[in-house]
This record gives C-alpha cells, sequence and structure tokens, in this order.
C-alpha cells in the first residue's frame, strides 16, 4: 500500500515552529534555565536572554524596548490591550465607549462583549463592506469624547483582508482616540512598524509566524496606562505578572527576526501560490466564490464559500485525502453555525455554513496545491450529487 500523502494548508491556524528557532531556544530550557528576576548570576542571565529578545521585537515593530509586554499569546495580548486600557480609561476619565468591528477575533471580540454585559461600557460596531473593508470616515464618525479605546483587526484571519491601517491609526491619532490592532495574522507579513501605522497598541502570536505556541507580545505605546489583568510580581513593568518564560520569549524574537528577513522571498513564493489557488478553485469549482479582498489580502490566504456545502462534511471528506483545511464556522462537528464574519459581510446563513479556508506556508510547494485542489473538486463535486440525488 503507498502511502497517502498530507498537504497542510491550515497555517492562519498554526505554523510549524522553524528548526531554526528550536535551536536558538534549546539552551533555555537546560542550561540557562535561571529565573529573570533573580539577583544572581544564572537570574543575570535570562534577564539578558530576555532583554535582547525585547530590543529585536523592538526593533521590527520599530518601537522602544520598554513599550513591549511579553505574554502568553495573541488571546492575552489582546485581552490585556482591550480590557486593560478600557479600565483605565473608566478609571482615569469615566470613558466607557469602545469602538470596533464585527470581524474581531474572539480574543477582542468577545472580551468587548464581556465588559459590556458584565462591566457596563458601550460598544459601536462599524459597518464593513462586502469584502470586510472598515472606511475611515465610518471610523471617524463613530469617536466620541466618552471613546475609551478603538480596536480594529489587521489583517483578518477567516477572510484575509487586510483594512487600511495607517488611515485608521490617523483618523485615531487626529481625534486622540486609542488604536489597538490584532496584527497576530498580519506579523511576518506585513508591515508592523507602529509609528507609520499609527496604532497605540498590537498584539501578537509568536505560532502564527513559525515561532512556539503559547508565547506572544503587546506593544503598548509610552504613557499609555493599562490596568493588568494578571496581578502578582511587577514583571514587565507591572504590566503583567508571571516568571518569563524565556524559551518561548527568545524563540517568539528569534522567529520574527527570520519572517522579517526573509520577508521578500516568502512573499513573491506565497502571493504566486495564492493566486494560482484561487485560479484553480474558481476554475474547477463553479459554484465557490472568493471572500474577503481580491486585492488587500495577506499573501498567504485564501477563502471560499461554497452555497450548499456543509463546511464540517467536506473537511472530513478532505481529511480522509490527507488534505488538512479549515472553514470559518465555529462547531467542529454536526451542523456548522455560519460565521458571524461571513454573516457580517452580507452572506446569507446558507452560504456562510460552507465556507473554505485554505492558507499557505513558504513549505507550500506547486504539487501541494495541484493535490490538494484536485481533492477538493472531487469531494465538491461528490457532495453536490449527494445533495442533488437527496433532494436537500
Ligand atoms: C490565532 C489568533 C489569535 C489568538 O492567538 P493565540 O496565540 O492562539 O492565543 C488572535 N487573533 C487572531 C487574528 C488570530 O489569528
Amino acid at each position: 500500500m503507498s502511502e497517502q500523502r498530507t498537504v497542510y494548508l491550515d497555517y492562519s491556524a498554526t505554523t510549524p515552529t522553524d528548526p531554526r528557532v528550536v535551536e536558538a531556544m534549546q539552551p533555555y530550557f537546560t542550561e540557562i534555565f535561571g529565573n529573570a528576576s533573580s539577583a544572581h548570576r544564572f537570574g543575570r542571565e535570562a534577564e539578558r536572554a530576555i532583554e535582547s529578545a525585547r530590543e529585536t521585537v523592538a526593533r521590527l515593530v520599530n518601537c522602544e524596548p520598554t513599550e513591549v509586554v511579553f505574554t502568553s499569546g495573541g488571546s492575552e495580548s489582546d485581552n490585556l490591550a482591550v480590557r486593560g486600557v478600557a479600565w483605565a480609561q473608566r478609571q482615569n476619565r469615566s470613558a466607557t465607549h469602545m469602538i470596533t468591528t464585527p470581524i474581531e477575533h474572539g480574543a477582542v471580540g468577545r472580551t468587548m462583549t464581556q465588559l459590556e454585559e458584565v462591566m457596563g461600557f458601550e460598544k459601536t460596531l462599524l459597518p464593513v463592506d462586502r469584502h470586510g473593508m472598515v472606511k475611515p470616515g465610518d471610523f471617524a464618525e463613530a469617536i466620541t469624547e466618552q471613546t475609551g479605546i478603538a480596536s480594529i483587526i489587521y489583517a483578518n484571519n477567516e477572510i484575509g483582508t487586510v483594512q487600511p491601517l495607517s488611515e485608521l491609526g490617523k483618523v485615531a491619532q487626529e481625534r486622540g482616540v486609542l488604536l489597538h490592532t490584532d496584527a497576530v495574522q498580519a506579523a511576518g507579513q506585513l508591515s508592523l512598524d507602529v509609528q507609520e501605522l499609527g496604532v497605540d497598541l498590537l498584539s501578537i502570536s509568536g505560532h502564527k509566524f513559525y515561532g512556539p505556541k503559547g508565547v506572544g507580545a503587546l506593544y503598548v505605546r509610552d504613557g499609555i496606562e493599562l490596568v493588568s489583568s494578571q496581578s502578582g510580581g511587577s514583571h514587565e513593568r507591572g504590566r503583567r505578572a508571571g516568571t518569563h518564560n524565556t524559551p518561548f520569549i527568545v524563540g517568539l524574537a528569534r522567529a520574527l527576526e527570520l519572517a522579517y528577513e526573509e520577508r521578500e522571498e516568502r512573499r513573491r513564493k506565497l502571493d504566486t501560490l495564492r493566486e494560482m489557488v484561487i485560479d484553480a478553485m474558481l476554475r474547477r469549482i463553479p459554484q465557490a466564490e472568493l471572500t474577503g479582498h481580491p486585492e488587500q489580502r495577506l499573501p498567504s490566504h485564501t477563502s471560499f464559500v461554497l452555497d450548499g456545502i456543509n463546511s464540517n462534511t467536506l473537511l472530513m471528506h478532505l481529511d480522509m485525502k490527507g488534505i488538512a483545511a479549515s472553514s470559518a464556522s465555529a462547531c467542529k462537528t454536526g451542523n456548522p453555525k455560519p460565521s458571524d464574519v461571513l454573516l457580517a459581510l452580507g452572506y446569507a446563513p446558507e452560504q456562510a455554513s460552507g465556507s473554505l479556508r485554505l492558507t499557505l506556508g513558504h513549505h507550500t510547494t506547486e504539487e501541494d496545491i495541484a493535490y490538494a485542489i484536485d481533492g477538493i473538486a472531487e469531494s465538491v463535486e461528490a457532495l453536490y450529487k449527494l445533495h442533488k440525488t437527496l433532494g436537500v
């Protein structure tokens, strides 16, 4: 029996850790194991590694090292930014209004919902168009005296759309509103220059750019007050308590450094592969429609809706063929709940239940894509036939 081919097309969910990153992390598990807060030489060695990682991240996002907070991942960075600023703004100037979009990751979206439902904050959701784009004019209009924080995702995880962030940043700066962005999908692929982007807080996560899982960073512009969510020791200048995870912090910095050193090369390759996937999908499957913006999208990202297809069933069929893809739906089994993001874009629930996301990595090959597209076309055809036979 020949071994089945496997093709991983879910790089927006997570990436494998680069072996060069693993190598950089290795000594900090065993030899250099000190607690960075300790006063002796073991501690100082760990502290040096962390401060060097902080300098690397600061250089790549164009800020001061003191403006970088290490966290346990993208979710924590988002939580800390949104809740921390919302609380401080209420405390300092009774500002309880928040602005966001209907296409945020849950780490921002649900945090704001909680602030609304449990803590009496108010929220304005900015409209998005069919491609998931936010208009700077709508953002300007939503700002009031009471606005304490705005959070707008840089590049969306479900549909790949990249927002005009520097224009939105300009609006925020002109109006004196603090702007956070979830840059978890953008990191490693798009510019993270916080000065150019005009953002005040920015979240990233190691495992989305070939670093380890369970580590992230948050840029917090100097002078911004943040109420910490996790209290304890005075780590990270009182913004995030907990003994530093030295190997993971070293790994995150090394992965980010590699991503920007190799960015052009990776980008060229991804751009070509992405167009190949989009062309082939639309040509082979007449029912498929591209979701998200056709041009302003992440190099690694393609996403579609397949009218009338149950995305969970499709994903199971693909998994049996060795193809790892994903959908925008919330449930892993049974009937998919239509994606809130696709509903916000104006898709009907039947369409929003049949989403397929194929996201690429710099190890993806043209052969991988050819194999995957054949498999997808075959499975989709079988499912449509089945629907017809069953009359559903
Ligand atoms: C993956 C992801 C997160 C969460 O990051 P974790 O490190 O997995 O907690 C947040 N936002 C976006 C856009 C993501 O894609």
